[in-house]
């Protein structure tokens, strides 16, 4: 009998995690299972690459990831990474806010925060009410700042959640979705009745875990587990269609002649490149991944000399709130948190532009945009030396947006794949937007899929080692 074909469609983090899950399950299980990625661009990684250049190491996408993810964490162990994990350096707790025309250090103290001109004394009085604010008995979803609003104020909400908001997904808290954005916060609310109760019963028990990266950069991953030579893995691979012939999948490569037969399929690319696949098959699915909204972004990474360098502070970096007259969404001094990521003495700034407040940036020509973020920088820290290294990335379509009802379009997604049984889907669209969600999520679906091609499915559940 012949081995079942997985085809993974997308090399990102989600799809390779898929397709080492796949193997991993079928070894165990001693039955046979081929496995193909299918990866559009020239090398895996997706949003997560790595450019070393001159001494400095830029991350085009993700600079880090967060732990407490078991199957994350199994990822790189068995990836042969766990040597190469740095941990951010003891800066990264040291964050800011530009507000009112200066920068303010975000300390989770009411009198430090009053003192560094973060929130008024009567923003703080309003923020200490929260746990006497009464549980919202409405069950449907609601903006993250509109949730912030009514629990810590509306001063709370626009000068910390919606540069949290900026921060996290480049997003706009006015149409964000708690639920599906920040579901660890309205978990609290319904836990415990209040974030700030809430954050104290649970302190000491559960961990968000510490901020990590690798030695040479976020790629690694991705890198190691294609490398491994436990699955194939085909670059330059877009697939342009998908169609369906007795039990099978027939899978479309742009340039080949032939389809590429497979018994199962998951889809691990961006929510449109997911939607035009599966339009032929299931309009309702597309229609539901269509709408998540993937703004552009644009990355502009400057390295500046000794003399310029100290003008930075030390830490992880600042978001700007939108009424300051910046263009930048914020900046992360690289060095600070990873300092063998820039030339001895010199800092690494990342400045961020775009996102859903500011779509706008993606018509804007490469030197435009390196002009913008090299004036906005020099601005913001005072600086007149040039920067000394400079790298601009520029993504067209970055981090999907879960508005408000996202999850019920992930729900009907979901609703149409159980329908065609032999395909699902994974990614940064769907079930948490950071890296290590991603890498989660992906585990989670290649045991799925590949034990509903093996012949026993698994419960949910009972996932062995899939975190
Ligand atoms: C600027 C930026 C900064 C970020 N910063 C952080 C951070 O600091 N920390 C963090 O945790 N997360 C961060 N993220 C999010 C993180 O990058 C993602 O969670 C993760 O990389 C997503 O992986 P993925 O595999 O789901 O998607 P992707 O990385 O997008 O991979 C999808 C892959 O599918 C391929 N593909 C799509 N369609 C096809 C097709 N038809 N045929 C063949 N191949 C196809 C694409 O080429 C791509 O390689 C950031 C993202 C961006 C954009």
């Amino acid at each position: 009998m012949m081995a079942p074909r997985l085809v993974v469609v997308g090399g990102g983090i989600s799809g390779l995690a898929a397709a080492w899950a796949a193997r991993r399950l079928a070894d165990e299980r001693g039955q046979p299972l081929e496995i193909l990625v299918l990866e559009r661009s020239a090398v895996v990684g997706g949003k997560a690459r790595s450019i070393a250049r001159d001494g400095w190491l830029v991350e085009a996408g993700p600079s880090g990831f967060l732990g407490g993810r078991p199957a994350m964490e199994r990822l790189v162990q068995e990836a042969g990474l766990s040597s190469d994990v740095v941990p951010a350096g003891v800066a990264s707790s040291r964050r800011f806010v530009y507000r009112a025309g200066r920068m303010r250090s975000i300390v989770p103290n009411p009198i430090a925060l009053a003192r560094n001109g973060v929130l008024s004394v009567r923003g703080i009085g309003r923020m200490l009410l929260e746990p006497f604010i009464p549980r919202r008995l409405e069950t449907g979803d609601e903006t993250v700042w509109d949730f912030a609003a009514r629990r810590l104020g509306r001063e709370v909400a626009d000068r910390m959640v919606r540069p949290m908001a900026l921060g996290i997904f480049a997003g706009d808290a006015r149409r964000l979705s708690l639920g599906s954005a920040f579901p660890r916060m309205a978990a609290l609310e319904r836990e415990h009745g209040s974030l700030i109760r809430g954050m104290i019963a649970r302190k000491g028990k559960t961990s968000s875990g510490a901020l990590s990266s690798f030695r040479h950069g976020m790629q690694s991953l991705p890198l190691a587990l294609a490398r491994s030579g436990r699955f194939t893995v085909r670059c330059n691979a877009t697939v342009e269609a998908l169609a369906r012939a007795d039990d099978q999948w027939q899978v479309m490569v742009a340039g080949d002649t032939a389809a590429i037969p497979a018994d199962g399929v998951v889809l691990a690319g961006e929510p449109w490149a997911m939607a035009s696949l599966l339009r032929p098959h299931d309009l309702t699915a597309a229609e539901a991944l269509d709408a998540i909204p993937c703004p552009p972004i644009a990355v502009v990474a400057l390295g500046f000399a000794p003399a310029a360098a100290a003008r930075i502070p030390a830490g992880f970096g600042v978001l700007i709130t939108r009424d300051e007259g910046f263009r930048m969404l914020g900046n992360l001094w690289e060095t600070h948190l990873y300092p063998e990521r820039s030339p001895e003495g010199h800092v690494l700034v990342r400045a961020m532009l775009g996102g859903a407040v500011d779509p706008g940036i993606g018509s804007l020509s490469e030197e435009e945009v390196v002009q913008l973020a090299k004036a906005e920088v020099a601005r913001l820290y005072g600086i007149t030396d040039p920067p000394v290294f400079q790298q601009v990335e520029r993504v067209a379509r970055a981090i999907p947006q879960y508005e408000v009802g996202h999850r019920e379009r992930v729900a009907r997604v979901e609703q149409a794949l159980a329908r065609l049984a032999t395909i699902d889907a994974t990614g940064f669209g769907l079930r948490g937007v950071a890296f290590a969600d991603a890498a989660s999520d992906g585990v989670q679906t290649g045991v799925r899929m590949a034990a509903r091609l093996l012949g026993n499915p698994v419960e949910t559940g009972a996932m062995v080692g899939s975190g």
